[in-house]
């Protein structure tokens, strides 16, 4: 199997080293990853700068690439210039915290594997929820056994999953549940703090509120009961049950069509 292996946290991070050395057992990895941290980017691509790819090893050993843009310009880059054939599966992470509920849609870790699902290449984001004291090498082995079982059959229909993995031991963990994302939103606020010229700037800040209690197939309640959270995702972001309503209500206005809107008179 070739296996693309990137992340958001940078190609030195060393989530993306443990991701690496589970995934290597199972085919061919290359490591192509952003530079620089790029945590919270999301799906964003660069336009307006030039991209370099950059060889980066470690002592003598080559390691991977490295580009100075955001995850899915690293996924892009790799299937169309660095790799000589379109990878058969893709790997993110280990991302340094949890990637769950609304987090999902700002994470970098996950748009990366949007962008290979995207592509047509069936794609894992993965993520540990511990950011104080992460043990990587126990999270790789969760990751290795996942692989295994994923992989045994084949690559999994479905192109687009999200793992998240608690802060255990492989051995104390207590198993995987497939969830959906948690509706669960933030207390979110912003520290105001002053700097040596007497200019305010700002710090996003918040928890995530506790309404997850209520969601016992969801992907925060996974990880609080101590399993390993694994979420189908979709990106299309049609509200397909909306679309009858909202036909109708237009159409009404607008005449035939069914609400389409015509681009001239
Ligand atoms: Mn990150």
């Amino acid at each position: 199997v070739r296996i693309l292996v990137t992340n958001d946290d940078g190609v030195n991070a060393p989530g993306i080293f443990a991701l690496r050395s589970a995934a290597a057992g199972f085919g061919e990895v290359t490591v192509v990853a952003p530079d620089t941290e790029q945590s919270g980017v999301a799906h964003s691509i660069t336009l307006v700068q030039p991209l370099r790819i950059r060889k980066v090893h470690h002592g003598e050993q080559f390691f991977g690439y490295g580009i100075n843009g955001a995850p899915a310009d690293c996924v892009k880059l790799a299937c169309r210039e660095i790799l000589p054939e379109p990878p058969e599966l893709l790997l993110s992470g280990i991302n340094l915290g949890s990637n769950v509920a609304i987090d999902i849609l700002y994470s970098g870790t996950v748009a990366a594997a949007i962008e290979g699902a995207v592509l047509n290449i069936p794609s894992i984001a993965f993520s540990l929820a511990e950011t104080e004291e992460p043990d990587f090498e126990e999270a790789a082995l969760v990751v290795h056994d996942l692989l295994q079982s994923l992989l045994l059959d084949g690559l999994p229909a479905c192109r687009l999953l999200n793992v998240n993995m608690p802060a255990l031991p492989r051995s104390r963990i207590k198993g995987i549940r497939v969830t959906h994302q948690s509706r669960t939103s933030y207390n979110e606020r912003y520290e105001r703090r002053v700097d040596p010229w007497g200019r305010s700037y700002y710090w996003i800040t918040g928890e995530l509120t506790r309404d997850f209690e209520q969601e016992p197939d969801s992907d925060l309640r996974a990880l609080r009961d101590g399993y390993v959270s694994i979420t189908p995702l979709h990106h299309d972001l049609t509200h397909y049950q909306a679309v009858p309503e909202l036909r109708k209500r237009l159409a009404a206005d607008w005449g035939k069509g069914e609400g389409r809107v015509a681009r001239e008179g």
